[in-house]
């Protein structure tokens, strides 16, 4: 997916956050991914997504507010769960361990 900026014009402190993650389908492979970024000065989190189960790539805005956050598919209407940075960090440490 390529975003709709690019990353290197982005001021510091322009956005509350950015977030790339990788998601993963039914079996738990890592078939889908989502970028997730915040401005400052607006209320809803914009995001661009591969689904992990139907591969539709969208944008769309979302109004993120309690944990642990999710998004819908616009096209096979699945929510998807973000998973939290941290639980993820750990999964994969998990997996490189086991190799
Ligand atoms: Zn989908």
């Amino acid at each position: 997916m390529k975003l709709p900026f690019d990353l290197k014009d982005i001021k510091p402190g322009s956005f509350s956050y950015f977030t790339k993650r990788k998601l993963q389908n039914r079996t738990g492979e890592e078939t889908g991914e989502i970028f997730l970024w915040k401005k400052k000065d607006e209320e809803e989190s914009s995001y661009m997504l591969k689904c992990p189960f139907c591969s539709e790539e969208q944008q769309g805005k979302v109004l993120l507010v309690r944990r642990p956050y999710r998004v819908k598919c616009s096209k096979c209407k699945k929510s998807i769960t973000l998973p939290k940075l941290v639980d993820q960090a750990k999964r994969e440490a998990k997996k490189e361990m086991k190799g």
